[in-house]
């Protein structure tokens, strides 16, 4: 079996054993169908072989009742199957796309800069649709076909040993070359097509996603040719894919002419021996019949079942990977009394980091050994040059990502030893650009704390000035933003995400130039919310202008990741030569 394949099939297990009642509904329900159905044809041969020896009508009734009533139990086997199939497959794939979502939602910042957006939902929804494929097949097919092989055996033997023997062969011959001819399909042509396929959804994804640069850049044409290229790669490996499936067929057809020929003529013989009646020679022959009409599709169905344990592939793959940031075991809350952060000679470096002139992978050196002690209620400002390292500090002190060396402590506490969700519970961020969901502007500023009630949301956006311009939209707050919160300007979205803070009321602050999109009114306005927000808190602020900041407690100016100047808007101002005078000098002309 493919690599993988295994870890699969013992994952649908895992969520099958939460429904036992209705998995054994489903296979005892077809275990009962295809046997009754595999007893009418012995009454078949039997009402045959009577009315050839002119057996009594009531004999004949007889066997025409029992006929029917085998004709009913197989359909009613089936029926109960099929009913506790479409009862357990939506149970279990709801519980797989909840799982699914959980394991991707888990990961940590790292995952979802280096995966495409659209690929990994491609992925998630995969999964439970691959267990329902993969279902379908073993349980009308592969299951069915088991019974129908074993029952054929079993059947032939008793007719004559030759038979029994001749069929066995040929049907492990036949299992045989179809599992093989699947493993080299799912190695050499399934995933393949599979990866082209996501390939084809993350540039589906990123070019709709850039529609506005093709539109700003005019690059329509060269936009459908990176497209036309992934998909004429997918194509080309399905048809591929199909036209092996195609071959095998053919084989398959040549070996059940060759075992249907053998079965006719040895079936005269033993007749013309006196051995079997004419009903016995017509039941092997619905017997053969029935059996090549599911054998026929127990190949293409092995195909489909690897082709969906295929699918599923990338999707165990991403459950595989453990998630770059985690919390120890049993990590402890964080108490924060105080609010105090402090960075101890951290540095960090991003995984992974691909220079674009060179193939190797190159990690970059982001912060280099900073120490940084910022005492409860302080408010600091971090200024530099873009690329300094501003954010990416306020990323390590979220634990967005792992330090290399050093530690980032809160009230005294490690971060990396305490539970992530109770670390940026006390932390608010206010990010560049703020990304809102697809949900009411009072669903999204609620987000800051779930639990509040619709006048409080209201209040922080009055606090925040989104009041005004949430009013004058045509639903209210009850208007839904569009994805990623486009239909909101820049600056209303950053109002919003100051809503947010205002209501989730952490103790740390960070704003990641929180101001930056606001027109000069607004921004009056924010600046007297922020600054009532940032009493009594500890506040970070990454600030590219620096007349939002000369009132702050301390400014840091960082550049390649090391703080190269330190104090107050004046002492900083005082220094000859100083990067921060020089920047203001430069902002101020
Ligand atoms: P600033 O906020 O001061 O502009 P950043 O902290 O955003 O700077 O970036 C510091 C450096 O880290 C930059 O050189 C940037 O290219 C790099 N960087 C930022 N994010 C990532 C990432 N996810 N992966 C790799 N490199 C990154």
């Amino acid at each position: 079996m493919q690599t993988g394949t295994k870890a699969t099939l013992r994952y649908y297990c895992k969520h099958l054993k939460n429904y036992p009642l209705l998995t054994i509904f489903v296979y005892v329900g077809a275990f009962v169908g295809v046997v009754a159905g595999l007893i009418v044809p012995f009454f078949l041969a039997a009402l045959i072989d009577g009315m050839a020896a002119r057996a009594s009508l009531p004999q004949l009734y007889t066997y025409v009742a029992l006929i029917m009533l085998f004709y009913g139990i197989n359909t009613f086997g089936w029926r109960v199957s099929t009913y506790a199939v479409v009862v357990l497959q939506p149970k279990v794939m709801a519980s797989m796309m909840k799982e699914c979502y959980e394991a991707v939602e888990e990961k940590s910042t790292a995952f979802f800069k280096d995966n495409f957006i659209g690929s990994l939902v491609k992925k998630i929804s995969r999964m439970p649709d691959s267990f329902e494929r993969f279902m379908d097949e073993f349980t009308f097919q592969l299951f069915t076909a088991a019974i129908r092989i074993t029952m054929s055996i079993i059947v032939l033997s008793l007719i004559h040993p030759v038979l029994g023997l001749a069929m066995a062969t040929w049907s492990i011959l036949f299992v045989v070359i179809n599992v093989i001819f699947s493993n080299y399909k799912i190695k050499h042509y399934d995933l393949p097509e599979v990866e082209s396929e996501t390939k084809v959804t993350a540039q589906l994804a990123d070019s709709i996603t850039n529609n506005p640069n093709v539109k700003l850049f005019a690059t329509q044409q060269h936009e459908r040719t990176r497209m036309h290229k992934v998909t004429k790669k997918w194509s080309r490996k399905s048809m591929k894919s199909w036209i092996f499936s195609t071959h095998m067929e053919s084989v398959q057809a040549l070996l059940m002419l060759l075992m249907d020929l053998f079965i006719l003529l040895f079936s005269i013989q033993l007749w013309d021996q006196g051995l079997i009646t004419v009903g016995v020679v017509a039941l092997l022959q619905t017997y053969m019949f029935e059996l090549f009409f599911t054998l026929w599709d127990f190949g293409r169905s092995l195909r489909n079942s690897y082709r969906a344990l295929a699918d599923a592939k990338e999707m165990m793959d991403i459950f595989a990977e453990t998630p770059k940031v985690r919390d120890i075991k049993k990590a402890q809350k964080l108490k924060v009394t105080r609010g105090e952060v402090q960075f101890d000679s951290v540095s960090f470096k991003y995984e992974d980091f691909k220079d674009e002139n060179q193939d190797e992978l190159e990690e970059k050196a982001v912060i280099t050994n900073l120490n940084l002690k910022i005492k409860a209620g302080e408010r600091v400002a971090l200024v530099g040059p873009s690329g300094g390292g501003k954010s990416t500090l306020s990323k390590l002190l979220l634990r967005f990502y792992d330090l290399k060396t050093g530690e980032i402590r809160v009230d005294g506490q490690d971060i990396s030893k305490i539970t992530q969700n109770s670390l940026r519970e006390q932390i608010s961020l206010v990010p560049q650009d703020p990304i809102l969901f697809h949900r009411t502007i009072l669903e999204n500023i609620r987000y800051g704390d779930l639990s509040s009630s619709d006048e409080a949301v209201i209040k922080a956006a009055k606090m925040a000035n989104c009041h005004d311009f949430i009013e004058k939209m045509p639903l209210g707050y009850e208007t839904t933003v569009g994805e990623r919160g486009v239909k909101l300007s820049g600056g209303e979205r950053q109002r919003v995400a100051i809503a947010r803070a205002i209501l989730k009321n952490a103790r740390i602050l960070i704003l990641d130039e929180a101001t930056s999109s606001l027109d000069n009114q607004s921004e009056k306005l924010i600046q007297q919310a922020l600054s009532t927000l940032m009493k009594n808190r500890t506040v970070i602020i990454i600030a590219h202008r620096l007349s939002t900041i000369t009132n702050m407690d301390r400014i840091l100016v960082l550049e390649h990741g090391e703080i190269t100047e330190s104090g107050s808007h004046a002492e900083l101002l005082s220094k000859e030569n100083g990067h921060y005078r020089a920047l203001w000098e430069a902002q101020l002309s």
